[in-house]
C-alpha cells in the first residue's frame, strides 16, 4: 500500500511517561499505522516530571499528538487548555493533539478502554448485569476511569482500596459511588468484580492482593499487561475466578486515541497482535 500523508495529521506521535520501557503502546500505534499506510511514526519519550510541562510546549509548537501514562495523566489533564467531557469528569488525560490554532487538547480514552475490558470479562463470566459491589485497587489516572464507567452501573459501588487514603480524595469528591479505605492485607469487602489499577505486577510477579485475600466468586480485571498475561490473573484464574489482565483496555484506548487523531478506525486486530502471543479474542471493539 502506498504511504498516505494529510497535511491535517499530526506531525509525529508520542507517548509520555515515566518510565516508558515497559510500554507496548509504540510496537501497537506502529502495526496500526502500518496497515493503514500512513507515513508517520510512534515513539516513546521518557520524560521526568519536572520536564513534562517544556516537554508539552514543544510537541505543541510542532503539532504532535500522543499518548499519556503513569505517571503524566493527572499533570497533562491539568496542562491542556480543551478536555472532552470525560476527561474533565476523570481529571485524567491518557490522549492529546493540537487543535488549529495551536490549542492542546486531551481526551481521556482509558474510559472506553476499561469498559470494552470489563463488559467483555463479565459477558464471559455470564455477570453482566450482577455487579453491585466493586474492589478498585489504586487511586491514579486508570482508577480515575473506572470510577466514571461504574458511575453509569445501575446501583453499583466501589470501595477503592489506597495505600494513601488521602490521596483517593479528588475521586471520592467527585463521585458518590466511590468510598475509600486503606489498602490492608485484610480479605477484601464482598464485591462481585475486582480491579487493580496500581503498576504491582508490571516489573515483577508480585500480586496486588493476595489470592486468598479475594471476595468468592469475583470477576478478576488486572490493568497491569503482559504478553503472557499477569501473574496475578493466572493465579486468580487457576484459584477458579473468572480472569483477564489488561491487554484487550490496552487495544481499545488505542484503538480510541487513533480514530481521534486520524478520523479512522485502526485494525484492532493487527493491534492485538503486536502486542500478544496469544489468540485474537472475539468482539474487539465490543
Ligand atoms: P498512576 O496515576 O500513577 O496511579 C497509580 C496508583 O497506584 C496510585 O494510586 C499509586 O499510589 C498506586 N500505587 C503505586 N504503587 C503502589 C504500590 N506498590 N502499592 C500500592 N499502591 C501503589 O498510574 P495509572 O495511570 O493509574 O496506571 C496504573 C496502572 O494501570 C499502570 O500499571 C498502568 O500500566 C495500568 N494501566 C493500564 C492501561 C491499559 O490500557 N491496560 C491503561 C491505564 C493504566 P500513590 O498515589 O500512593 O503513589
Amino acid at each position: 500500500m502506498p504511504a498516505l500523508h494529510d497535511a491535517s495529521w499530526p506531525s509525529r506521535l508520542v507517548l509520555l511517561g515515566h518510565p516508558v520501557g515497559h510500554a507496548l503502546s509504540p510496537r501497537m500505534q506502529q502495526a496500526a499505522l502500518a496497515a493503514a499506510g500512513i507515513d508517520r511514526s510512534y515513539e516513546a519519550l521518557d520524560v521526568a516530571p519536572a520536564a513534562l510541562n517544556d516537554t508539552l510546549a514543544e510537541l505543541a509548537s510542532e503539532r504532535a499528538a500522543g499518548n499519556v501514562t503513569i505517571p503524566h495523566k493527572r499533570a497533562v489533564a491539568s496542562a491542556c487548555v480543551e478536555q472532552t467531557p470525560l476527561a474533565e469528569r476523570s481529571g485524567a488525560v491518557n490522549t492529546f493533539w493540537v487543535a488549529a490554532g495551536g490549542t492542546l487538547c486531551g481526551d481521556n480514552t482509558d474510559v472506553a478502554g476499561f469498559e470494552a475490558a470489563a463488559n467483555a470479562l463479565l459477558r464471559g463470566a455470564a455477570m453482566c448485569d450482577t455487579v453491585r459491589d466493586v474492589v478498585l485497587i489504586g487511586a491514579g489516572g486508570a482508577a480515575a476511569a473506572v470510577c466514571v464507567v461504574t458511575s453509569s452501573w445501575p446501583e453499583c459501588t466501589v470501595t477503592l482500596l489506597a495505600r494513601d487514603p488521602a490521596r483517593a480524595d479528588p475521586l471520592t469528591r467527585q463521585f458518590e459511588h466511590v468510598r475509600v479505605e486503606p489498602l490492608t492485607r485484610a480479605p477484601l469487602p464482598p464485591a462481585q468484580l475486582v480491579v487493580n489499577a496500581t503498576p504491582i505486577g508490571l516489573a515483577s510477579s508480585a500480586h496486588p492482593v493476595a489470592i486468598d485475600a479475594l471476595p468468592r466468586g469475583a470477576a478478576v480485571l488486572d490493568l497491569v499487561y503482559a504478553r503472557a498475561e499477569t501473574a496475578w490473573v493466572r493465579a486468580a484464574r487457576g484459584a477458579g475466578h473468572p480472569a483477564a489482565d489488561g491487554l484487550r483496555m490496552l487495544v481499545e484506548q488505542g484503538a480510541a486515541a487513533f480514530t481521534r487523531w486520524f478520523g479512522r478506525e485502526p485494525d484492532r486486530g493487527v493491534m492485538w497482535r503486536a502486542v500478544t502471543d496469544r489468540e485474537t479474542p472475539g468482539e474487539l471493539g465490543g
